[in-house]
């Protein structure tokens, strides 16, 4: 993961770097409600920034995070943890920005998301709803996984979900048929009804039309006038070839139906990519390590090497030192971002034999016995470079 192309987490929420947790919190809520892709339809960069901003408030927020932040850059948060290396390290950061939003916004999870969204951008009246009492369905998450071949590859998956969905009885109405939407008797269609306490009179939301003014005559008896049932569905997701671990597909109006006619939640796939046994990846570069044997290391030869579509030849040249990586360009996965493929490196385990039989022995001792200096230029030069500290 290239680190250069971050932005300082303390310039994404446009901060300074001794800021208070409350003016972290401020400076996040205020920049979210800006770039959400609610309000921000299409818009690829509110989108780049939305997503800066959970993982800077994700990190800033944590008082761990941001001291290690502090310390050591974004890289403290890299797969492979300050410094790196070769493979996989320490976890990774994935973020997801509608997660944080909830948290900071305090909509719980997965749950209600809906009626935020419409409180913070404008969407209707009292409690979310707006005049007949529509409200958008909540955004659902699904968790999605799959194989590191079928990441590569791209696939299409058939997924079942079990969720609120569309009545049929009142195509999501909520009114039986040739029923009608009628000002509610008890508020007379303000939505508030006032009530006596003692000497102080409070005034609170209808509890018969729920805030929105209008009931509907005859509501449907299916759905008890919600307009929603539960339901279970199939529902097929594209997934992209080249797809990351935790990565996040949105599933346009799939979400929850909404309340009475109201529009639909979004459904957020979240792909989980799994361990492979034999390939370790890095965005889209491939990962494995190669056992040969100690006479190939040292004479040369070929060996398979596995990819995901199927075993390549590799050829060892005469002399190869343990833990040689030998890259095969193309041989990893897809990018999402460019047509570019990935790259397998294979590093090679020179494997020393641990069984030997006297007549192997004895070859072995002959073999040792003859070598110079010129065998063994590594050890040379190493006990060259140590002479001065054991003084010979
Ligand atoms: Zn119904
Ligand atoms: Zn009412």
């Amino acid at each position: 993961m290239p680190a250069a192309t971050k932005k300082d987490f303390y310039e994404v929420l446009g901060v300074p770097r001794e800021a208070s947790a409350d003016d972290i919190k401020k400076a996040y809520r205020k920049l979210a409600v800006k770039f959400h892709p609610d309000k921000n339809p299409g818009d690829k960069s509110a989108e780049e920034s939305f997503k800066q901003l959970g993982e800077a408030y994700e990190v800033l927020s944590n008082e761990d995070k941001r001291a290690a932040y502090d310390r050591f850059g974004h890289s403290a948060f890299q797969p492979g943890g300050p410094g790196g290396g070769f493979g996989r390290g320490g976890g990774g950061m994935h973020v997801d920005p509608m997660d944080i939003f909830r948290e900071v916004f305090g909509g719980g999870g997965g749950g209600n998301a809906g009626g935020i969204f419409e409180h913070l951008f404008g969407g209707g009246g009292g409690g979310g709803r707006d005049r007949d009492g529509r409200q958008r369905g909540s955004d659902l998450r699904y968790d999605l996984r799959i194989r590191l071949e079928e990441a590569a590859s791209g696939i299409e998956k058939e997924i079942e979900i079990t969720k609120l969905d569309a009545c049929d009885d009142c195509s999501g109405s909520g009114a039986e048929p040739g029923s009608k939407v009628v000002t509610c008797p008890s508020c007379h269609g303000r939505g508030q009804v006032i009530t006596s306490r003692g000497f102080f009179q409070v005034s609170q939301s209808c509890p018969r039309c729920r805030g929105a003014g209008t009931v509907i005559e005859k509501p449907c008896k299916k759905c008890n006038g919600d307009g929603r049932v539960e339901k279970t569905s199939r529902l097929k997701i594209k997934i992209p070839a080249g797809i990351d671990d935790g990565a996040r597909l949105r599933s346009s109006r799939n979400g929850e139906a909404g309340l009475r006619g109201g529009p639909p939640g979004d459904l957020y796939v979240v792909v989980h990519v799994a361990e492979h046994p034999i390939f370790q990846r890095e965005d889209s570069n491939l990962y494995c390590e190669v056992p040969i044997s100690f006479a190939t290391a040292a004479l040369g030869g070929e060996t398979k090497v596995p990819t995901l579509d199927g075993a390549a030849q590799l050829k060892i040249p005469a002399g190869t030192q343990g833990s040689t990586v030998f890259r095969l360009r193309g041989r990893g996965l897809p990018s999402l971002n460019s047509r570019e493929r990935g790259d397998l490196l294979t590093r090679v385990v020179v494997e020393i034999p641990t069984k030997l039989d006297a007549e192997q022995r004895e070859k072995l001792q002959a073999f040792a016995a003859s070598c110079g200096e010129e065998n063994n230029p590594q050890e040379q030069s190493f006990w060259d470079k140590a002479k001065g500290f054991f003084g010979v």
